[in-house]
């Protein structure tokens, strides 16, 4: 055999063949397993092991050394199913077909040797192996565990300490679990509410829809729902919440719990509160402000079928207490009307509120009619009439009321405010102390001057004011001396607006000098027309002048310009002005009133009688003509009517205005009898109905043609 000593052939071959083949079963019987080595490495320890088998096999002692080579090939991890069984076969048939000369029974005690190694060596492998599974599982299985506790005691902490009330509730609705802070929110302990049920926290103010959401909740139809809700306190108050109800599923899908998280807004809703009322009341009264008044007056025309009233009151000359006393006093005050306001309406369905500065309204909803309102303005000044005590001061303050009236189906919430309002001005301009009653027909009148107010500047601009021309006619001979030219509007809706309408309307909206500047300018360029045409028989040409119009200051030039444009001379102009016009007239407008009398310009006081009947200031005032009014004239239509101290005041007023150097004029003259009686006593002219109407310039043209033929004036005059 090869492996006897000496004669030992080339034993590298041999190896190789081994080497090769058991490397070929090794692999193919390692395959299920995790290959330990590469290929290269198991052919090196395969290679190792080859010759080291071929040294033991001659080596009587070698046995050990051959089982350490079994233990090595297991501990190389070569453990898979076949290994050991595979490996002997090949080196059974590498020892049998070798010549090795080694007898058989000592091969297979080499066989075995080698088998018992590898045995050994596997099995310890193997509980190694299996410990350290095993190991790995139990550390494994402490961890999860351990994390579970860890998150079972976090949520437990969170759920015990947090600030946010939570509860848990079976599907039943019973409580099972509640964290001290929820408890503490409703004076309870946490053992205490174990014994309740979500129900029994039920509150007066829950919504039905409330208890929907949670049955719909806890039925699965909605997994989170959110909302308000107030809970009754164990000491009965009431404790509002915002809470948030989640059920709880279990693995399978199926709803289990219901959790509850609950946060004490008590202090945040009361804040809330607090704004919503200081958004809706007046700081300083305490009163409901414009905000709640106008939310509750809506409310109310919400039903057309009722009745709705407003008293609106605002204090008189309350500028002045603040003026004079300070803010302080004037708030303190205004305070303290509102309680007596609140006083006169105290009943349900009374509503005092501050509309602001010294304005307040009473909003009376579902109201029993006009009388009721009455008797709340009349409260109110009552209550007014009594002194204020503010800070030492004794303050007698007193208030004007509008009030207003309706079915809520027939007026607007709008209408209702703004008649009252202005009604309240009716009181102030009545005297003030005092309550008005608001009333269509005169509203409806003053609407009117309002859109005549607004429509003015367009009618002017556009020339709807034009003249009539009224005749003034001597008394002896009733030649007509003058016409006076009467202002009216062609309004394109109203038809003629007389000039009683608008005259006032335009001293008080500014648009006087514009009116006034316009009828000189229209006066005198007919009268310069008629002068052309009708030379000295021409009558004197007179203007209506108001008070408002001599004050400003460019008025001077724009009759004197206005003389100048038309070529007429000063003298053949009159204007008149009013008693009450006089009156107001000094400093430059009186000097203004002088300078046009000097330059031959005639005067004259238009409706004297009417007004102070001052005789002193004629003297003092440039005059050339006194009119005397309507009521005077009036005294002598009839000659039964006439009284002997009537003639007197006239004969004295007439003969007076003579001794001054004026002449003469009767407004108004409508009968014979007056005419008669009026010239007896010395009047100069007359102006009246009775001679002729207002007409326009083209009657006053036809007028003048014909006087120049004898008696066509009394002619055509006795038509009327
Ligand atoms: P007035 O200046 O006293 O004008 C006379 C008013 O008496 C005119 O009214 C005239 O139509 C009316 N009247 C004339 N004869 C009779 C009569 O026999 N019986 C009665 N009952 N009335 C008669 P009218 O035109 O309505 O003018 C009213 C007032 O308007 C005028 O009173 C005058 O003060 C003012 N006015 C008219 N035009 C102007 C104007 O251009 N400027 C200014 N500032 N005021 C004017
Ligand atoms: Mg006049
Ligand atoms: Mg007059």
């Amino acid at each position: 055999m090869a492996w006897e000593a000496g004669g030992v052939p080339d034993r590298r071959g041999a190896h190789a063949d081994l080497v090769e083949r058991w490397l070929a079963e090794l692999t193919r019987g390692a395959r299920d397993h995790v290959v330990p080595m590469s290929r290269a490495e198991t052919r090196a320890m395969l290679t190792r092991f080859a010759q080291e088998l071929d040294t033991a096999v001659r080596d009587p002692e070698s046995v050990r050394r051959i089982s350490d080579l079994g233990a090595e090939l297991a501990r190389s991890h070569f453990v898979g199913d076949e290994v050991l069984g595979r490996s002997i076969a090949v080196l059974e048939e590498y020892f049998t077909e070798q010549d090795h000369g080694i007898s058989a029974s000592r091969v297979t005690l080499l066989l075995a040797a080698f088998t018992t190694g590898y045995v050994r060596a596997f099995r310890a492998w193997l509980l190694a192996e299996q410990e350290s599974v095993r190991f790995a599982d139990i550390t494994a299985r402490r961890l999860v565990e351990e994390r579970l506790r860890e998150s079972e005691a976090r949520f437990r902490a969170v759920f015990a300490q947090a600030g946010i009330g939570t509860g848990l509730s079976d599907m039943t609705g019973r409580i099972i679990e509640v964290n001290s802070a929820f408890a503490e929110m409703l004076g309870y302990t946490p053992a205490e509410m174990l014994e309740l049920s979500v129900t029994d926290l039920g509150h007066p103010s829950d919504e039905p829809g409330m208890w929907q959401l949670y049955a719909g909740v806890v039925r699965g139809d909605h997994d989170n729902v959110q909302l308000e809700k107030a809970y009754p306190h164990k000491d009965g108050r009431t404790v509002w919440t915002n809470i948030n109800v989640s059920l709880i599923r279990d693995e399978s899908g199926e709803p289990q719990y219901t959790l509850i998280l609950v946060e004490d807004i008590s202090e945040r809703r009361a804040l809330r509160e607090r704004l919503h009322y200081r958004a809706h009341h007046d700081q300083l009264t305490g009163l409901a402000n414009r905000t709640r008044f106008f939310d509750v007056l809506t409310t109310a025309f919400a039903d057309p079928h009722t009745r709705i009233g407003l008293c609106y009151v605002d204090l008189d000359h309350f500028k002045n207490v603040n003026d004079t006393f300070g803010h302080s006093v004037g708030d303190e005050l205004l305070a303290q009307a509102a309680i007596r306001l609140e006083h006169c309406a105290a009943e349900p369905g009374q509503l005092v509120a501050r509309m602001g500065g010294d304005e307040f309204v009473i909003l009376v909803t579902d109201s029993d009619g006009p009388d009721q309102l009455a008797k709340l303005a009349r409260c109110v000044l009552d209550s007014f009439s009594r002194p204020f005590h503010v800070h030492g001061h004794r303050l007698t303050v007193t208030a004007s009321v509008g009030v207003m009236e309706d079915r809520t189906g027939h007026t607007n919430a709008e209408e209702l405010l703004r008649s009252a309002d202005s009604t309240m001005y009716w009181a102030k301009a009545a005297g003030r102390g005092r309550y008005e009653i608001f009333d269509a027909a005169r509203s409806h009148h003053e609407h009117t001057r309002a859109e005549l107010t607004s429509a003015m500047p367009d009618a002017l601009a556009h020339g709807e004011f034009f003249l009539d021309y009224q005749p003034i006619v001597g008394l002896a001979d009733r030649r007509m001396t003058a016409v006076e030219a009467l202002a009216r509007w062609r309004h394109p809706e109203l038809g003629i607006v007389p000039p009683a309408r608008f005259i006032d309307l335009a001293e008080d909206n500014g648009h006087i000098g514009a009116l006034g500047a316009l009828v000189l300018g229209l006066a005198c360029r007919d009268s310069s027309r008629w002068r052309t045409r009708f030379a000295d028989r021409t009558p004197l040409i007179s203007v209506n002048v108001s008070a408002t119009e001599v004050s400003d200051p460019g008025w001077l030039q724009l009759v004197q310009r206005t003389l100048a444009e038309s070529g007429l001379a000063p003298e053949q102009l009159q204007l008149e002005l009013t008693e009450r016009a006089f009156m107001q007239t000094s400093g430059r407008p009186l000097h203004a009133l002088r300078t046009l009398a000097d330059s031959g310009v005639r005067i004259a006081v238009d409706d004297f009688g009417t007004g102070y009947s001052n005789l002193a200031y004629l003297g003092r005032l440039p005059l050339h003509t006194i009119k005397l009014a309507g009521p005077f004239v009036q005294y002598l239509r009839t000659p039964d009517a006439v009284r002997a101290a009537d003639l007197r005041i006239l004969e004295a007023i007439i003969g007076l205005a003579h001794s001054l150097g004026c002449t003469v004029t009767a407004e108004c003259v409508e009968t014979e009898n007056q005419a008669t009686q009026l010239r007896a006593l010395g009047c100069d002219t007359a102006q009246g109905w009775y001679f002729h109407h207002p007409m326009p310039a083209a009657e006053v043209s036809e007028l003048l043609a014909v006087s120049g033929t004898g008696d066509a004036v009394a002619r055509l005059s006795g038509q009327h």
